[in-house]
């Protein structure tokens, strides 16, 4: 068989690697987007690298955008293949494609109006709403740990990743010539300790992995450590200097997350009186996922459920969908904090609470995950960059940038190579390719695969096929 590795191949964004059977079934491990980059992303989500009508069966590991968002695009191209995942995976990617599409028919409008006055060429969005609900048909759910058998030669499992709700890991069996070849793919792996998410399971003996790498080269703070570092962001930018906290963040997984915590801070009465608003509405309908799936999640929660039975909601926290309250929340002057996405800044309601509060030394805005290099989230992180342009407008950056890192939802090096140590044996794996990493977390991913005693180990470029 044949795995030729057509996205986030070098780089964090746009999974999507496809197995060509002897037999010619082909299976696409994700089907992501390239994000992080404004429209210049738009060429290269166009650019699949195979014919969608030639798929037979997509594997998903979850259904953060960068490993999902490209579904309705190939449908749109004739996709008819049957999609495998998780059930809160489903669910989930029923409201983030439908999202990913809304945004993506106000992007290009914007841009095309943009183009309009330049006489410059239009283009048409990737897929439309449309799309988005018409693809949810193709969707078949397997739950955790149980063997799906597709038909005589393939055979997968979905093992809990602990990267987000209904996150996989996918383990893959190819009957080819008599020999069983074993392929575990890591989609994207989750902390050994969350603050709500289920450690990585084991899973079982590989021949081949694909791994992620977007912490390749750094160790986190551990969850406790990132717990006090909130609750002292809060203090010191609600309670002491009477601003805004602004945290951009990804509506899914993320969100949930920070909620969680400020609800065992607001429980433990260490919260104070701080209003709390999250400010979309994917965000609050995501949270309703959760609370259907909070079985998958980890002991705390199942714990916290005893007597809180809405560990994602408190009596000083709002969940905000209408535009005007969005409006009005951001020409409020009182102290409180504001949770909205784009994770990265690139886009959405946080983007417009970002510019109209950057020049205020009171406000605070704190970056709780990881940014590509290129994006607002990023740029703002610089301390020597002064001025930034956001719609256009140059801000003077006076407001507060910090950042927490252990509400990562990636493991760090050690916890991934923990993770795999615990569950293979490594010798016995014959080839490992480190993908969805900037290339200098990569190279470091295969110094310490290396220390673990891993060998053969393989940096895939972009559009790379490896017969295995
Ligand atoms: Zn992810």
């Amino acid at each position: 068989m044949l795995i030729q590795f057509l996205g986030a191949a070098g780089e964090v964004t746009g999974s999507k690697h496809l197995i060509t059977t002897d037999s010619g079934k082909t299976i696409l491990l994700d089907c992501g987007m390239y994000q992080g980059k404004g429209m210049e992303t738009d060429a290269a989500n166009r650019e699949l690298g195979f014919d969608p009508k030639d798929i037979h069966y997509l594997l998903l590991s979850h259904a953060h955008i960068d490993h999902s968002g490209l579904i309705p695009y190939i449908y749109s191209l004739g996709f008819r293949g049957k999609i495998f995942c998780t059930p809160a995976t489903r669910d989930l990617c029923e409201l983030m494609l439908q999202d990913t599409a809304f945004i993506q028919e106000q992007d290009v409008r914007w841009y095309n109006k943009k183009m309009h006055r330049q006489h410059k060429p239009t283009i048409k969005p990737l897929f439309d709403t449309h799309h988005a609900q018409q693809v949810m048909k193709l969707f078949r759910t397997v739950d955790y740990n149980t063997t799906y058998r597709i038909d005589n030669e393939i055979s997968f499992q979905f093992i809990n990743s602990g990267h987000m709700l209904g996150s996989a890991l996918i383990h893959l069996s190819i009957q080819e010539h008599n020999e069983v070849k074993r392929i575990a793919y890591t989609g994207d792996i989750g902390r050994l300790h969350s603050h709500i998410l289920s450690t990585p399971h084991p899973f079982p003996q590989c021949d081949y992995l694909i791994c992620e790498s977007t912490y390749g080269d750094r160790l986190h703070d551990d969850e406790l450590v990132s717990e006090e570092q909130l609750l002292g962001v809060v203090e010191e930018t609600c309670m002491y200097k009477k601003g805004k906290l602004l945290i951009p963040s990804f509506s899914v997984g993320r969100t949930q997350e920070i909620v969680y915590v400020l609800n065992q801070l607001y429980n433990d009465g260490r919260l104070e009186r701080v209003p709390v608003y999250v400010d979309s509405p994917l965000s609050a309908n995501a949270t309703e996922i959760f609370r259907r799936y909070a079985d998958t999640l980890n002991e705390q929660v199942r714990d916290t459920l005893r007597f809180d039975p809405d560990p994602f909601g408190f009596n000083t926290l709002r969940y905000i969908t209408d535009v005007q309250q969005s409006k009005a929340l951001n020409r409020s002057e009182q102290p409180c904090i504001v949770i909205s996405s784009s994770g990265m800044l690139e886009a959405g309601r946080i983007k417009h609470h970002v510019s109209n509060h950057i020049d205020d030394p009171t406000t605070t805005i704190l970056i709780v995950g990881y940014c590509t290099p290129t994006s607002l989230g990023a740029r703002i992180q610089d301390p020597k960059l002064r001025f930034v342009s956001i719609f256009g407008y140059d801000h003077r950056i006076r407001a507060q940038v910090t950042k927490i890192d252990g509400f990562s939802g990636h493991g760090d090096y050690s916890e991934m190579i923990q993770y795999f140590t615990a569950s293979q044996d490594v010798k016995a794996i014959k080839k490992t390719f480190i993908v969805h990493g900037e290339s200098s977390a990569q190279e470091a991913m295969k110094d310490h695969l290396y220390e673990a005693g891993f060998r053969n180990i393989h940096i895939p470029q972009k559009g790379a096929s490896v017969v295995l």
